[in-house]
């Protein structure tokens, strides 16, 4: 299993765990649940302490090893550039709720909740002519232990109005496969 993962097994086979980079670790990692057999893994922050030009290996071989063992990946993550590149479908929660769920591509092209619109406004450019946008979103994030009453955006959301802070929104299709938890959503 360490050489599907791409390390070899006669030179790490000696080695203590500090003598591993971070990006071998993590193939380490992957080894380590695989070898399980699983038809299901959940990776959660699997590439966020790697540096950028670590983090295309370990994604690249978690898609290899998903084709290759036929597996279905949960990935857990905050950058939305990482969650674009390995989701099939993409669920964003806010506070512990879901907001949207639906095809990753969809969801990127036409997002429908506000959160989702802020957090692909907030995806960096690498471009030096490009200024990042700015955020219409204010203040910090609630305490998840009171969250508001109603939806739990409502506090920073431009579009919040008093239904917003009466009424939970529960999740709806607004496109095939698309579903969203919003009064006002975008689109
Ligand atoms: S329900 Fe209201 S506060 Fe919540 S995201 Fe939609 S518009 Fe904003």
């Amino acid at each position: 299993m360490l050489g599907a993962v791409g390390l070899d097994p006669e030179m790490v086979s000696g080695r203590l765990p500090h003598e591993f980079s971070g990006g071998q670790c993590q193939r380490i990692c992957i080894a380590r649940s695989l070898v399980l057999n699983p038809e299901f893994i959940v990776c959660d922050e699997p590439v966020s302490a790697l540096d950028v030009s670590i983090r295309a290996q370990i994604l690249n071989l978690l898609e290899e090893m998903k084709a290759r063992f036929g597996l279905t990946l949960l990935f857990i993550a905050h950058d939305l550039a990482v969650v674009k590149a390995v989701s099939d479908r993409v669920a964003v929660m806010y506070l512990g709720r879901l907001c949207e769920v639906g095809p990753s591509e969809q969801l990127f092209a036409k997002p429908a909740h506000p959160y989702t619109g802020l957090l692909l406004q907030a995806i960096p450019v690498p471009d030096p002519d490009v200024r990042p946008a700015e955020s219409v979103a204010t203040g910090e994030p609630p305490s998840p232990i009171a969250p508001p009453s109603g939806c739990r955006f409502r506090t920073r959301c431009p579009r919040a109005d008093q239904r917003c802070s009466a009424e939970i929104p529960e999740l709806r299709e607004v496109a095939p496969g698309q579903f969203v938890a919003c009064h006002h959503p975008l689109a």
